[in-house]
């Protein structure tokens, strides 16, 4: 008779992890499916290899959700300091910079190793290469069956196998049809934290620029998001820290509505106020510089492409005028957005199974008995800076205690 185990885990992923973690103990007996060939391996390639793992201020109203209910609960339970304090208890420093929090050894893999130094400890089987094709759930428990045959009792099940973006890390969105057949319904996702297709030929001409900029995702003309960071252009459009934290609103419109006006504005000189730039430039014409030098020492050299195509067709003679034109063109250039890269490129998520079907202090689901969701596969995110990854521990833990 194969052994029944009171939880099967559903993706050795950051909540996956912490959800058996909390499961086993409370005396639980646990099992850990993962369907790659080795546990956590998106743990490992976060916040460039260093991990921001969490943020000390987790503020719900920082979440997109259908549930802003639940991530208040899920965090009120489990937020910042017992984050921090939990992984202290396993074994791992962590400092924090502006908020931010990372491991004190800036090393990614030093988060996974305490998390499996802990799953031995607690003698936690983890089965790798399994791959869950299906959920029965005739009676009171269920059947976890992988692609290979292979199968796993258990009294209750905790489906953590995120949501879509990294797939070759594990990630494929196969968590979502492991729910459907008990109901659960999709919030469309979109990746996010993506950089954004442009068809302009200025993003062609300055591939490989990178600098700081402001930038506004406009939706129908009205900013949605804004940040300030790196702006990087791509043969393709725009990337850069600063990019891909106005992303999600504009994945949103292009993915689930249709007939919307999308657009990013830069300013590209975020340090000076447009009527100080215009002056600059009024005194750099009025010295007798020459168009194709204004930019020196603001921009980058190959920007004056940029200042070429702004005053393309107007006198610079008349210096007033064209150095307001070049101020204002350098402090709002717009680009039109065409799309978003792909899953391979998105840092999380946006959508997934809709978080209201899941008890907000349990997330034990609504239409079944001890089916538990949680981490990226729910309708929950937060922007970047450790928001996504706190989601993941703490609602993994919830879970894992609830079971
Ligand atoms: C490049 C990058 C950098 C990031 N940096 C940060 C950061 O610094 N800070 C931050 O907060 N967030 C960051 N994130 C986001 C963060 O990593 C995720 O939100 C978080 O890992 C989600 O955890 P999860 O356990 O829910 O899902 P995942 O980490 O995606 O884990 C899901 C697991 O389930 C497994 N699985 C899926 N389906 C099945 C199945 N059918 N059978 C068995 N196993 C299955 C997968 O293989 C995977 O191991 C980053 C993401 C990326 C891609």
């Amino acid at each position: 008779m194969p052994k029944r185990y009171d939880a099967a885990v559903i993706g050795g992923g950051a909540s996956g992890i912490v959800a058996a973690i909390a499961a086993a103990r409370r005396g639980r007996t646990v099992i850990l499916l993962e369907r790659m060939p080795r546990l956590g391996k998106k743990i490992l390639i976060t916040g460039g290899g260093r991990c921001n793992l969490a943020n000390e201020n987790l503020d719900p109203a920082l979440y997109t959700s259908r549930a802003p209910a639940l991530v208040a609960r899920v965090f009120a339970r489990f937020g910042h300091l017992p984050i921090r304090l939990f992984f202290k208890d396993i074994g791992l420093e962590t400092v924090s910079e502006g908020g931010r929090v990372f491991p004190a050894t800036n090393q990614a893999a030093s988060v996974l190793k305490v998390l499996e130094l802990e799953i031995a400890r607690l003698a936690i089987p983890v089965v790798l290469n399994f791959d869950v094709v299906r959920i029965d759930a005739p009676r009171e428990s269920f059947a976890v069956h992988a692609a290979d045959g292979r199968g796993v009792e258990s009294k209750s099940v905790i489906l953590t196998g995120g949501g879509k973006s990294y797939p070759a890390l594990g990630s494929n969105g196969s968590g979502y049809r492991l729910a459907a057949p008990f109901g659960h319904d999709l919030v469309l996702p979109v990746p996010s934290a993506v950089p954004l297709l442009v068809k302009d030929r200025l993003c062609h001409l300055l591939q490989g620029q990178k600098v700081r900029a402001r930038v506004s995702a406009l939706i129908d003309g009205a900013v949605r998001q804004a940040a300030e960071g790196d702006v990087l252009f791509t043969v393709y459009g725009l990337s850069g820290t600063a990019v891909l934290d106005v992303s999600e609103s504009l994945s949103v419109a292009l993915h689930r509505e249709s007939g919307r006006s999308l657009a990013v504005s830069l300013d590209l000189v975020p340090f000076m106020k447009a009527e100080a730039l215009a002056a600059e430039f009024a005194r750099r014409l009025r010295s007798g510089w020459s168009a194709a030098d204004l930019l020196s020492g603001i921009l980058p050299e190959k920007f004056h492409l940029l200042a070429a195509d702004i005053l393309s067709g107007m006198k610079v003679s008349d210096h007033g005028a064209a150095a307001a034109a070049l101020a204002s063109g350098l402090k709002d250039k717009r680009f039109p957005v065409q799309g978003t890269r792909g899953w391979n490129e998105a840092e999380f998520t946006t959508g997934g199974i809709d978080a209201r079907e899941v008890d907000i202090a349990t997330l034990e689901s609504r239409f079944r008995k001890r089916l538990h969701l949680a981490g990226e596969i729910l309708d929950v995110q937060g922007g970047r800076g450790g928001y996504n990854l706190a989601w993941a521990w703490a609602s993994g833990h919830v879970a894992g205690e609830s079971v």
